[in-house]
């Protein structure tokens, strides 16, 4: 299994058609693993953006503006299916740009199939209502496209962030421009590609790699854009907010987290101790949904903290090529943001409770940092305040309900969190207090789902992506009155 990339990744794909961006300039990916040059992309300026919504544009007038939303549907599903024959591949394209473990991409790769599956099916059973209104009028609702969407996505999980968006925007029989992060996008190329043999009609789908303060921009600052869909940092989606507010666009912002788990003293320990680190360390930690604070009652604190140390002692780090438990970080920026964070732990006088040993002979260049597992953490020190996005837990201990209640919810994010109990009251009752777009009770992101809505509340964002829900935030509404004596 080579490094090789068969295909040229210095272009952009618009109208159907793969060129250079117009100013000729690229941009260099690294691979992680490595922290040697990967290839070279697109840097693609305000002129290829333009570019991109007119054919999309022209799309939405063409061949892909009249199909039925059966038709939609169906070429979802052969795209699908296509996605899915090439899983090992996209796997280790995330691999060598992402720096993400094999069977982690393989699995955001089969999620992309999955979302595209479920919107094929989706597309042609959204439906309108009829409203009891005044004598002689007939009132009917339609759900309509809204027109261009823009998708601006960050290099954490695009596979799985393109299938959730993108999926669920064509669909609804929008036309899409597709903005991957400059720090990994080679599976947003291969997926153009993919989607294009499968017959998506031109210009239903373009894609314009680029840096987020040049392409991303004008994208999001383009009057012909009619929806924005944004994940990243809570800092660039206030700029996106902003801009869509010029042109009084609505945006469905998905930004970070510090999503607690909470486990009570009565909790199922064999069934919580694999998820409750699994949910840290995945992707390096690198997740918006990570679990990086674990609450833990004081009655089974103790043992806790020594069970999910001694599964931190036994992660395996590594090459991402070599399918290690946990690969590098996005980049050397990033390792020294988590290493900061580190000596914040030294230098505050807290306990490491474990960290996972890295194996001898890492490739000096590549962005790894050793998962660690800090124990005793108080609930309003930055390590438990700030979203790391490395492969670091914080442990905080709490005596009762209300007390976990308040440390959940007192961050400034509200992404996810998840309950552990035998309590169903108990459970249910901490579930409905929690401030937060989703909440999982005796497991945490249910097996990474399709099908449950998925988004935050506070700074980690607003509106929903996944689902059926999502459907609704990619469509608008139109009410038509009929009168007729
Ligand atoms: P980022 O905000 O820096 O970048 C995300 C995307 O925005 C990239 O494509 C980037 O090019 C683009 N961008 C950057 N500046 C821009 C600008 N001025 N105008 C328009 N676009 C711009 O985020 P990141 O560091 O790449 O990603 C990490 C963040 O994303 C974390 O905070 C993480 O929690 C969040 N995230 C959230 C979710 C979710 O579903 N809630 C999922 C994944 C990641």
């Amino acid at each position: 299994m080579g490094n090789s990339i068969p295909f040229d990744t210095k272009q952009v794909f618009i109208g159907g058609h793969w060129r250079r961006g117009n100013s000729g300039r690229t941009l260099a990916l690294i691979d992680p693993s490595q922290g040697t040059p990967l290839a070279d992309i697109a840097r693609g300026d305000a002129t290829d953006v333009d570019a991109a919504v007119q054919a999309a544009q022209a799309a939405l007038g063409g061949a892909w503006g009249r199909l039925t939303a059966t038709e939609r549907g169906r070429v979802l599903m052969t795209i699908s299916a296509a996605v899915l024959a090439q899983a090992d591949e996209l796997a280790r394209l995330e691999a060598l740009d992402v720096g993400k473990p094999l069977k982690q991409g393989r699995a955001d790769a089969v999620a992309l199939a999955r979302y595209l599956e479920f919107y094929s099916g989706a597309a042609d059973k959204v439906l309108g209502h009829t409203i009891p209104f005044a004598n002689g009028y007939t009132a009917l609702t339609l759900r309509e496209p809204h027109g261009v969407t823009a998708h601006i996505v960050p290099w954490n999980y695009p596979m799985q962030i393109i299938g959730r968006s993108v999926g669920a925007a064509l669909a609804m029989g929008n036309a899409c421009v597709l903005k991957p992060a400059e720090e990994a996008c080679l599976t947003a190329l291969a997926f153009a590609r993919i989607a294009h043999e499968a017959g998506l009609p031109a210009g239903a789908l373009n894609v314009v790699p680029g840096l987020g303060e040049e392409a991303g921009a004008a994208l999001a600052a383009h009057a012909g854009v009619r929806h924005i869909s944004f994940t990243g940092s809570v800092a660039v989606g206030a700029l996106i907010q902003a801009a869509a507010a010029k042109n009084a666009v609505p945006v469905t912002l998905e930004l970070g987290g510090k999503s607690p788990q909470l486990v009570f003293d009565d909790a199922a320990l064999d069934a919580a101790l694999p998820v409750l680190v699994n949910a840290g360390i995945q992707n390096a930690g690198q997740t918006c949904s990570a679990a990086s604070r674990i609450l833990v009652q004081r009655g089974v604190f103790d043992a806790v903290v020594r069970r999910m140390a001694e599964r931190y002692r036994g992660l395996r780090g590594g090459p991402a090529l070599t399918d290690p438990d946990v690969g590098p970080l996005i980049s050397a920026r990033q390792r020294d943001v988590v290493q900061g964070y580190l000596a914040l732990v030294v230098d505050s006088g807290l306990t490491v409770a474990a960290q996972a040993p890295l194996p001898a002979g890492l490739p000096t260049g590549g962005c790894y940092v050793a998962p660690t597992l800090v124990a005793g953490v108080p609930a309003m020190h930055q390590l438990a305040q700030e979203e790391i996005f490395g492969p670091v837990q914080v442990v905080i201990p709490f005596d009762d309900e209300a007390e976990a209640i308040a440390i959940a919810n007192g961050t400034a994010f509200g992404l996810v969190a998840g309950v552990w109990t035998r309590d169903g009251s108990r459970a249910l009752r901490t579930a409905r207090q929690l401030h937060c777009g989703q909440v999982f009770i005796n497991n945490y992101g249910a097996g990474g789902g399709i099908e449950p809505p998925f988004g935050g509340v506070k700074h980690s964002g607003h509106g929903r992506e996944k689902g059926f829900e999502a459907l609704y935030g990619f469509s608008t509404l139109k009410t038509i009155a009929i009168k007729h004596d």
